[in-house]
C-alpha cells in the first residue's frame, strides 16, 4: 500500500479529527510543518476558532470542518471525500461518567464512522491512522510486566460486561479505546478487498508536553496534562500520597513525539497494517519532580520525597522497539519535556 508523500503537488490533504485536542493540534501543527495541507475537525465553529488564528501563517494548507457528531451514521462522508489520509483522534477521555456507554459509544461509532465513510467514499485515501492508547494493550498484573503490541486488553471489557456501570472508571475507558481499536481492525480485515487504503494504530501512554490548544486556566487541562501540573507542579502534589509519587507504574511519552509518531505512520510505507506503541519509558512522579527542581523556573514547586527510594523495577513497561524500527523514533528525555512544561507554564503566568 503506498504512504502519502508530502512532495506532490499540491500536497496531500489530511483529515485530523478532534482537532482542537491537546495531542491533535501538535499533530496538526507538525503536519503544516512537515508540508502538508490539513483539514481539522472539529464538533463547532467556536472549537475550531483557536485553530483559525493559530495557523492562519500556513499558506491556505489549514480549513475546518465541523462535524457536530462523530457518532452519527455518515457523519465524515462528506469530510473524506477530498483526502489522502485521515489521522483519526477524537475520542471520550474522562474517568468520571457513569454509563460506560458515554464513553464506548462516540470512541466505537466515531471509529467506525470515518472507517465506513472512507470505505464509502474516500477515493483518494491511502492511509488512516487511529489513535488507541496502551489502554487497549494493558492488564493490571500482580507482577511487573512487559507489554508489547502482541498483547491486547480483555480485562477491561470483561468488567463492563460483568459490571456495567459498577465498573471501575479506567475499565470504562480502556474498554472504550480497546473496543474502538478492535472494531477498527475487523472492519479493515472484513473489507479488505473492498479498500484501497490501509490501517496503522498509535498506542501511546501517559502524554505530556507544552500546551498549544486553547487552555486558560491549569485546571481546564486535559487527563493527562493536568496530572503532570498537580504531581509536578502544585506544591501539595493535590494531596497525593507517598505510595503514589514514589510509584513506577506508568509509562509517559512526549505529546511532540506522539505527534511525530503519527505523521511517520502516514509518510512510512511498513506503517501499514500494524499497530505501533510509542512510549518514552516509564515514570515514577518523583523523577519528574527531581528533574523539575534542576531546573530554573518561576513555578513554585513540591520536593516530594527526594529522601525516599524510588523502586528500579518498572512495574509495567511497554515494548517501543517497533517505533523505533518501523517510524525512526527517538524519544524525549524527562528533563527536555519538564524543560519545556515549566517554560510553557511561566509564559502563561500559572
Ligand atoms: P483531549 O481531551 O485534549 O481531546 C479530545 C478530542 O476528542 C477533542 O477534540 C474532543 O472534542 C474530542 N472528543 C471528545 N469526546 C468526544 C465525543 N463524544 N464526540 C466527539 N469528539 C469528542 O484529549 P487528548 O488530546 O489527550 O487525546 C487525544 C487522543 O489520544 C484520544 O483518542 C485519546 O484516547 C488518545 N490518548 C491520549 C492519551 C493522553 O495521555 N492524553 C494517552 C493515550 C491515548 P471537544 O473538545 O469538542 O470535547
Amino acid at each position: 500500500m503506498p504512504a502519502l508523500s508530502n512532495s506532490t503537488a499540491p500536497p496531500p490533504k489530511v483529515l485530523v479529527t478532534g482537532a482542537n485536542g491537546f495531542v491533535a493540534m501538535w499533530v496538526v501543527r507538525t503536519l503544516l510543518e512537515r508540508g502538508f495541507s490539513v483539514k481539522g475537525q472539529v464538533r463547532s465553529a467556536v472549537k475550531g476558532e483557536h485553530l483559525v488564528r493559530y495557523f492562519k501563517d500556513h499558506e491556505g494548507r489549514f480549513e475546518l470542518v465541523v462535524v457536530p457528531d462523530i457518532a452519527e451514521e455518515g457523519a465524515f462522508d462528506a469530510a473524506v471525500m477530498d483526502v489522502s489520509g485521515v489521522i483519526h483522534m477524537a475520542s471520550p477521555v474522562s474517568f468520571d461518567v457513569e454509563d460506560p456507554q458515554d464513553l464506548i459509544r462516540p470512541a466505537l461509532n466515531g471509529t467506525l464512522g470515518v472507517l465506513k465513510s472512507a470505505l464509502k467514499h474516500g477515493r483518494s485515501i491511502q492511509r488512516i491512522v487511529v489513535t488507541a492508547s496502551v489502554a487497549s494493550i494493558v492488564e493490571d498484573r500482580d507482577t511487573p510486566t512487559v507489554f508489547s503490541e502482541a498483547d491486547w486488553n480483555t480485562q477491561a471489557v470483561r468488567d463492563i460486561e460483568a459490571n456495567g456501570a459498577a465498573a471501575s472508571a479506567m475499565s470504562k475507558y480502556r474498554a472504550s479505546k480497546t473496543l474502538a481499536e478492535r472494531a477498527a481492525w475487523d472492519f479493515v480485515e472484513e473489507h479488505k478487498s473492498e479498500i484501497g487504503w490501509d490501517l496503522t494504530v498509535i498506542n501511546p501512554p501517559m502524554i505530556f508536553g507544552p500546551v498549544i490548544h486553547e487552555v486558560t486556566t491549569p485546571s481546564a487541562l486535559n487527563f493527562s496534562a493536568i496530572a503532570w501540573y498537580t504531581c509536578v507542579a502544585t506544591p501539595d502534589m493535590g494531596g497525593k500520597p507517598k505510595e503514589f509519587i514514589l510509584a513506577r507504574r506508568l509509562c509517559w511519552v512526549d505529546v511532540r513525539d506522539v505527534a511525530e509518531a503519527h505523521v511517520r505512520a502516514l509518510e512510512k510505507e511498513a506503517a501499514g497494517g500494524k499497530r505501533i506503541i510509542a512510549s518514552a519509558g516509564s515514570l515514577c512522579w518523583q523523577e519528574f519532580i527531581n528533574t523539575a527542581n534542576a531546573l530554573p523556573t518561576k513555578h513554585t514547586l513540591p520536593r516530594g520525597f527526594p529522601d525516599d527510594e524510588m523502586p528500579t523495577v518498572a512495574h509495567l513497561l511497554y515494548d517501543a522497539t517497533r517505533s523505533k524500527e518501523v517510524l525512526g523514533m527517538s524519544y524525549r528525555t524527562m528533563e527536555e519535556t519538564t524543560r519545556d512544561i515549566l517554560a510553557d507554564y511561566d509564559a502563561r503566568g500559572w
